[in-house]
């Protein structure tokens, strides 16, 4: 089933609700690199997560979602634009960690320490950056507190992913609520007690919900605001990894075309590599040169 990502009006008019799906866009970068269980929990949320924060933005305007924590997996990093589309990877897929129920723990996956840096180019003379610490590794609460401290918007926060034996997830997905201004105490309470009631988000989604039926059921009176495709869309081009090397500047070029002759690149979001013949290479040597004078 294609993945969606939903936006409504609910709670009176005094909150907002997204849900998402992302689990084509996951196994998409999980096949492609033969991601192990908990790798895959791991990336997924922070899909999810980052995909609900490309639906908070407008037009043009793109997000980066970067977890930095103490765990096996290393660096995530998830782009997400108001469009629907994502791309993101984890630099170690290759970990994998259970906790004694057999469930996966994505605390030795992704840390409980480190930093959750939230990048947003919104089209201004410089992009938003904001930096919360990691609290627990598993994104939702993590995220939650980065919403509260960060943006003061208070904000409740589920994702999940159930991965299959064959190493694929069988679904991903989350949502976020987010109190507007005017929200009311006795509103708050509602949603509280909302968010307690319900089972978890990769239950839910395993019982076939969809993210309409997730947000209908937080509240039935919800209004839809938007629906949107989401899908894995990478961007990257030899033009933008040409840039990438004549940003090294032109003593590291010489070194590379003095020791290797060529240059093979790999886009870390999408797989794909671009090769730089030695002609290329002095031609973007002599850029540098010129780019210095
Ligand atoms: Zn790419």
């Amino acid at each position: 089933m294609e993945d969606i990502l939903i936006k409504a009006l609910a709670f009176d008019n005094q909150a907002r609700i997204y849900a998402v799906t992302t689990t084509e866009a996951l196994n998409l970068v999980g096949d492609r690199m033969s991601y192990f269980p908990s790798a895959l929990d791991a990336l997924g949320r922070v899909m999810s997560m980052a995909a609900m924060m490309g639906g908070t933005l407008k037009l043009e305007e793109t997000v980066t979602l970067r977890i930095e924590g103490n765990g096996q997996i290393g660096r995530i990093i998830v782009d997400a634009d108001a469009h629907g589309h994502i791309k993101g990877y984890a630099e170690n897929p290759h970990c994998h960690f259970e906790n004694a129920n057999g469930t996966l723990n994505s605390k030795a996956t992704i840390g409980d320490q480190g930093t959750i840096t939230v990048i947003k180019d919104l089209h201004l003379k410089e992009p938003f950056i904001g930096y919360t610490p990691i609290l627990n590794g598993g994104i939702a609460e993590d995220m939650a507190y980065y919403y509260s401290v960060s943006e003061q918007v208070p904000t409740a926060i589920s994702l999940g992913v159930l991965v299959d034996e064959d190493s694929r997830a069988k679904v991903s997905g989350g949502f976020m609520i987010q109190l507007l201004p005017n929200a009311t105490e006795d509103i708050i309470t509602e949603i509280e007690n909302k968010v307690k009631s319900l089972p978890n988000i990769s239950e839910l989604l395993s019982e076939g919900y969809t993210p309409l039926d997730i947000i209908k059921n937080i509240d039935k009176n919800a209004l839809i605001l938007d629906t949107t495709p989401v899908e894995f869309k990478c961007n990257c081009s030899k033009e933008r990894f040409a840039r990438g090397i004549l940003s090294l500047g032109s003593k590291e070029i010489k070194d590379i075309i003095d020791e290797d002759g060529k240059a093979l690149t790999t886009c870390h979001f999408c797989g794909n590599e671009y090769f730089f013949s030695k002609e290329e290479l002095i031609d973007l040597y002599e850029e540098a040169i010129r780019n210095k004078k």
